[in-house]
């Protein structure tokens, strides 16, 4: 950690153990590895190279999935929004990607295109956004009849709130519908159903296939619980010191003179800011490591760095980092201390970021 640029490492061992952990919860599913958004931020290829136990990636679109081929990542691809036109449809060919078709103009894409391809028919059991409506999905069913049908998706609006009525709903809506339309296909009878938040908090939406993301690195989706001890953080984000300084009480510190202080004191400007990924948002008095203990966020987050508050004992020296998140200091705290996500930050590391990997897979 000696360098002297914003840096997030990812850790691909803690993200290996992480799947391992999802196998445990849910032995008998099979497991889409979602790796879109760059692996939410931690860089999909090497993501995927480490993770040869994975049944099976999923992203967003063709774009990600051609750079994941092109990266020389073999394996099973499953296209999460499915494809938007004849020239996706023929690199979801040339790539042999899984197709998700979740709209009525998908199904006329796959029926005048002759070819056949692997493909999820997902429905829309409640999330309102993606998805053939149930009553639907017969006919649906019925215009996939030249493709390889692998099974039926869907995803949840609420999952992550513990207990939600919807979920439950959600669940008993598509094993409903796979019980009608396996009659008719008897692929039908596959379900992939759950998210991170899904997998940890209804065991019983762990169904044939499970897609986790957010919790393969090691973040928890549960926005009411505390980490899960279970889950290794995978992305550490530090910042060297770039500046120190004594200031006596009643400077202000940074833009718009937000923060004034009270006593005299040190300040250490530290080199990350949002154009790195570390939101403006940020409450003052967010937590940062310094040496592995806990400081305080003063003044307002610059586009390049930001400014924390020492302790009088604090032996700190010009290019010593600071942990903005990772290792000791969970990244959902941090989410919620610029009112977001864990999802956003990791994927908002900005490309000026340097990185790193631990555990990396060569080739
Ligand atoms: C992103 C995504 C997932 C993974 O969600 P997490 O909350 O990160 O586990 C699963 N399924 C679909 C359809 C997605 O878009």
């Amino acid at each position: 950690m000696s360098s002297r640029q914003a840096t997030a490492q990812t850790n691909l061992d803690a993200i290996s153990r992480n799947f391992d952990q999802v196998r445990q919860l849910a032995p008998s599913s099979k497991i889409m590895a979602v790796i879109k958004a760059d692996a939410y931020g931690h860089g999909a290829a090497q993501v995927a190279k480490k993770l040869k136990q994975a049944d099976a990636f999923a992203v967003a679109r063709v774009s990600e999935a051609v750079k994941l081929r092109e990266a020389g990542v073999g394996g099973t691809i499953c296209l999460l929004e499915g494809v938007m036109n004849r020239e996706d449809l023929n690199l979801a060919s040339i790539y042999e990607l899984q197709v998700v078709v979740h709209s009525e103009d998908q199904l006329e894409l796959m029926t005048r295109s002759g070819a056949r391809r692997d493909v999820w028919l997902k429905i829309d059991t409640g999330m309102g956004r993606l998805g053939i409506r149930p009553e639907k999905a017969d006919s649906a069913l019925q215009k996939l009849d030249q493709q390889r049908l692998i099974g039926l998706m869907t995803h949840f609006a609420q999952s992550d709130e513990v207990g939600a009525e919807l979920t439950v709903r959600q669940i008993e809506k598509i094993r409903s519908i796979s019980r009608q339309l396996y009659r008719h296909n008897p692929a039908a009878a596959v379900i992939s159903m759950a998210n991170s938040a899904g997998i940890m908090a209804h065991a019983d939406s762990r169904s044939d296939w499970i897609r986790p993301g957010l919790m393969l690195y090691g973040a928890s989706p549960l926005a009411d619980l505390e980490p899960d001890p279970d889950l290794h953080p995978a992305m550490h984000f530090s910042a060297p010191v770039i500046s120190i300084r004594d200031i006596k009480v009643g400077d202000s510190v940074g833009y718009g003179s937000i923060w004034t202080t009270e006593r005299d004191t040190r300040i250490a400007v530290v080199g990350a800011g949002y154009a790195d990924g570390y939101p403006r948002e940020m409450a003052q008095g967010t937590p940062v490591l310094v040496n592995g203990e806990r400081r305080r966020l003063v003044g307002r987050v610059s586009m390049d760095m930001i400014t924390v508050e020492l302790e009088k004992s604090d032996v700190v020296e010009m290019g010593d980092h600071v942990t903005l998140w990772g290792e000791g200091l969970p990244v959902e705290e941090i989410a919620r201390c610029a009112g977001t996500i864990p999802y956003t930050l990791t994927c908002g590391i900005a490309g000026r970021v340097r990185r790193t990997f631990r555990g990396e897979v060569r080739g």
